[in-house]
């Protein structure tokens, strides 16, 4: 009998212990789950900023005294890429193109002559996904993989990089950093509003009315799912020359900077 009451005496406390403690483990699983799930909308808002990065140099404006902007176009080279040469060629305009790896490997010969008419080539990722919550592994090889493509067809400029969908948190932007890489966001993006992406009207005056000297111009011209902004090229370019604006690329605006009080 008295085996039997020591037996419960000291069971019954480890029990009650050990199912507090579960039970405590559960709760802290519980709210980290929470807080993940409702960290990631945050985390997402956080990675698309144009203005913020944690680390590294970026610029979504150069601070300048000239009236000058820069000019960048996204993706490609794709189908449209000659025309925009064309276009740029017609108005003497240098520019910035970021584009992907995997693009710039099935459309060398594109990629040669954007070379070769003399504009800058940025690097906008192998297979343009989303470089956020990825493997250390998975983004250096995007970056990497890209710049090799890029010094492989020719280029001996400097190399900036423009993360696909201008997302970046924490890895990307350490990386980026560390190999002293430099991020290219935009302050004037006219046909990522979808208000305005199909009409070249539209695009126009949301440019002239947005642009300020040391903007980054963003546009999507290399594909007919696109074609507004190529077909308001012409008129940008044209108003923006009117309004008394140099039309660049991102490294030849940086050479005029000012720096920020
Ligand atoms: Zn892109």
């Amino acid at each position: 009998m008295s085996r039997f009451l020591r037996y419960q005496h000291y069971t019954l406390p480890l029990f009650v212990e050990s199912s507090l403690s579960v039970r405590k483990r559960l709760f802290f699983v519980l709210i980290i789950l929470v807080t993940i799930a409702s960290a990631k909308p945050v985390l997402l808002r956080i990675a698309h900023l144009t203005n913020w990065q944690w680390t590294g140099t970026y610029h979504s404006h150069i601070q300048t005294r000239h009236k000058a902007v820069a000019l960048t176009f996204d993706d490609g080279p794709g189908p449209a890429s000659d025309s925009v040469l064309a276009i740029l060629n017609r108005f003497d305009v240098k520019a910035t193109f970021f584009l992907t790896g995997a693009e710039m490997s099935l459309e060398p010969e594109r990629t040669a002559r954007i070379i070769a008419a003399g504009h800058e080539i940025g690097n906008h990722s192998w297979s343009h996904q989303a470089l956020i919550f990825r493997s250390p592994v998975f983004i250096r090889s995007e970056v990497e993989r890209t710049d090799s493509i890029i010094r492989a067809l020719g280029y001996k400029g400097a190399i900036r990089f423009r993360p696909p969908f201008g997302t970046k948190l924490i890895y990307l932007p350490y990386y980026l950093n560390q190999t002293n890489r430099h991020t290219i966001l935009w302050d004037v993006a006219p046909d990522l509003d979808l208000s305005l992406r199909f009409n070249p009207d539209s695009l126009v005056r949301s440019t002239t009315r947005n642009v300020r000297p040391g903007s980054i111009i963003l546009l999507h011209t290399m594909y007919d799912s696109v074609s507004a902004s190529l077909s308001a090229l012409p008129t940008i370019l044209n108003s923006l020359q009117a309004q008394g604006y140099k039309v660049t690329s991102v490294g030849d605006l940086l050479k005029n900077t000012t720096p920020d009080r």
